[in-house]
């Protein structure tokens, strides 16, 4: 069966996680369908103040980024163009004459003061104030005087009375509304704008859109994009409204809560996949087993029919650690090239904080953190040891303090990397087995061998490995510290001997 499904965004901010989620549902079910899967990208830039050229650039390079590429859409065509509304403009007027002419549609005369001037007036009935029909049955005469006098119309869509507008929904099943509730709406503007619910009803028509997978926000405006094509006589397609990503908190997702956004998670570097795998869990699994999953392994498994109908809570743990595992599959090659392409646009080098992870080539930044980081952004404290002028923290001269044998462990460390440069071999294994014959020849338990030597080095609590720290920074460096910090300690030592005899 063929699937026509478009995402459809409204280029006036960042892309939003939810957008996202959806962007990636409508993607999933396109791909899902294989050959007979269509994924249509169409801007809805009809707000012209907001919608800048700018976000719409941002968003197609987020959509590439995240991986989620379209087979019709801005940059690659398609039979059902253009795809941005503010070129479709024709279309719309054409398909509103068509309405007027066939009485879906009307012209109304009211002016905004005099809409406001009688909802005012109903405000003290129970039920939400709709347009109270004023020109809808105007006659000809009527009309022609109101043109004459030369008042700009808008032009309202004819909601048929007593109906119940039915529609199927993949998620939430079959909705009903009354159309009577509705009230005539605009569809287009005196201006000569399109408004929203009839430039989308008139765009899924002419891109014979099939599955309209959305946000559950525009549920509301379902039925009567399902009344104005029924009225121009083209097919439903059939509905999935997406429900709400919430915050941690189980209040609506923003930015209160961290990173709401595409472009906030890329910055703390989070990969695409791990992006993709994480949102499309807010509302969707494959079985209860199954957490990791690449791009292939959602397309298999996706469908709209079983995401759930209530909201989920964003969980940035959760996140992180599917985040992390991801990291932890790539190949050498792709991990380097995720984490340069990640360095090219975030890593300042000029800030100080960045100068330990700035100071190494891709491969030695993967050897060092491949096994330890959720995401690229905690890539610069862990390296920030690699600076040449890091100091050692004070939580690590507690650590250090404590180590009865650590002036005799710090000079056997030196001497190790000492032979190992000299016997050209020096590589993490090299270093590692070095490190680890001394806790038979000093006879002192691994604990007060291994993390000493580690806290020394990198000065820091938290660090990649000793081996790779070590190899990383070099035979030179590693021995000016371990020895700055022997005679250092010494001096702490002497001074708190010296004081506790007093
Ligand atoms: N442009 C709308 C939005 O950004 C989406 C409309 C739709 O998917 O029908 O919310
Ligand atoms: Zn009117």
């Amino acid at each position: 069966m063929s699937v026509r499904v478009r995402f459809a965004p409204s280029p006036t901010g960042s892309l939003h996680l939810g957008s996202a989620r959806t962007a990636l549902y409508n993607w999933l079910a396109a791909r899902a369908a294989g050959p007979e899967g269509t994924f249509i990208l169409r801007i809805e830039d009809t707000d012209r103040e907001r919608s800048t050229p700018e976000h719409v650039d941002a968003a197609l390079r987020i959509f590439r980024w995240l991986g989620l590429d379209w087979d019709e859409g801005p940059g690659v065509g398609g039979a059902h163009g253009p795809y941005f509304q503010g070129e479709r403009a024709s279309r719309y007027a054409a398909h509103a004459r068509e309405l007027l002419e066939a009485g879906h549609a009307y012209e109304c005369y009211c002016t905004a003061e005099e809409l406001a001037t009688r909802r005012e007036g109903h405000a003290a009935s129970d039920r939400a104030w709709t347009y109270d029909g004023r020109c809808r049955d105007l006659s000809d005469a009527e009309r022609e005087e109101r043109r004459a006098a030369g008042t700009p119309a808008s032009i309202r869509f004819r909601v048929p009375t007593g109906r119940s507008v039915t529609f199927q929904d993949l998620i939430n099943g079959e909705s009903s509304f009354e159309s009577d509730l509705l009230g005539d709406f605009i569809i287009v503007r005196s201006s000569g704008d399109a408004v929203y619910n009839f430039a989308c009803a008139v765009d899924d028509a002419l891109m014979e859109v099939t599955h309209v997978i959305r946000g559950v926000d525009h549920l509301s405006n379902t039925p009567r994009q399902v009344l104005l094509l029924e009225a121009m006589g083209r097919p439903v397609p059939t509905y999935a409204h997406v429900p709400m990503i919430l915050g941690p908190d189980g209040r609506k997702l923003s930015k209160r809560h961290g990173a709401a956004s595409v472009e906030e998670l890329d910055r703390a570097g989070y990969l695409p996949v791990g992006i993709c795998n994480a949102v499309a869990l807010l509302g969707w699994n494959r079985d209860d087993d199954t957490t990791v999953m690449s791009m292939e392994e959602m397309v298999e498994a996706f469908d709209p029919a079983r995401v759930n109908k209530a909201a989920a809570a964003i969980d940035y743990r959760k996140l992180d650690w599917i985040n992390g595992q991801h990291l932890r599959a790539l190949e050498p090659a792709a991990f380097e090239a995720a984490w340069q392409a990640w360095a090219d646009r975030w890593l300042d080098p000029q800030d100080p904080r960045n100068a330990g992870a700035a100071s190494v080539d891709a491969a030695t930044v993967r050897i060092l953190v491949q096994e330890k980081v959720a995401r690229f952004g905690e890539v610069p404290g862990l390296l920030a040891f690699l600076a040449s002028d890091a100091a050692i923290a004070p939580e690590a001269w507690e650590k250090l303090d404590a180590v009865e044998p650590l002036p005799r462990v710090l000079a056997a460390a030196s001497e190790v990397v000492t032979a190992c440069a000299d016997q050209d071999r020096w590589s993490p294994e090299a270093i590692e087995e070095g490190i680890r014959a001394l806790v038979g020849s000093l006879e002192v338990k691994p604990r007060e061998l291994f993390n000493p030597i580690r806290l020394a080095i990198t000065g820091q609590r938290v660090s990649p490995g000793l081996f790779e720290s070590a190899w990383a920074l070099g035979a030179g460096t590693v021995r000016d510290r371990l020895e700055h910090v022997r005679t250092e300690s010494m001096d702490r030592r002497g001074a708190a001997s010296g004081s506790t005899d007093r």
